[in-house]
C-alpha cells in the first residue's frame, strides 16, 4: 500500500494530522490538480440506442505528472446509467 502524505501540526505531545494528501493511485506524486468538466455519456451498441445520453458537470482530479484522472458520477446521474431511462432532475438527451 502506498504512503499517504500528511501535514502534522504538533503541541508537545500532542499531534494532530490537519490535512491528507491523497497522491496518484498510479504514479503516487503528488502534483495534482482539479479541473472542472462538461461531458456527455453514451450508451454503447446497438441493444442502447434507445438510452438517453446523460450531462454530467464532475470535477476531474488530474495527475499533472503521468495524466492518470479520476472522478466521481453523482447520485443522480448514476441513476441514469443504472436504469437506463431519464431521472428526475438529471440531465439527459433523449435519441428521437
Ligand atoms: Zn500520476
Amino acid at each position: 500500500m502506498a504512503r499517504v502524505p500528511a501535514i502534522v501540526v504538533s503541541s508537545g505531545m500532542n499531534h494532530q494530522i490537519v490535512e491528507v494528501i491523497m497522491s496518484c493511485p498510479s504514479c503516487t506524486s503528488c502534483n495534482q490538480l482539479e479541473f472542472p468538466v462538461e461531458m456527455i455519456i453514451h450508451f454503447a451498441g446497438l441493444k442502447n440506442v434507445d438510452n438517453p445520453d446523460v450531462s454530467l458537470f464532475p470535477k476531474f482530479l488530474v495527475c499533472l505528472d503521468c495524466g492518470f484522472t479520476e472522478f466521481a458520477i453523482p447520485e443522480r446521474e448514476l441513476r441514469v446509467l443504472v436504469l437506463g431511462t431519464p431521472v428526475k432532475g438529471a440531465v439527459v438527451w433523449p435519441t428521437e
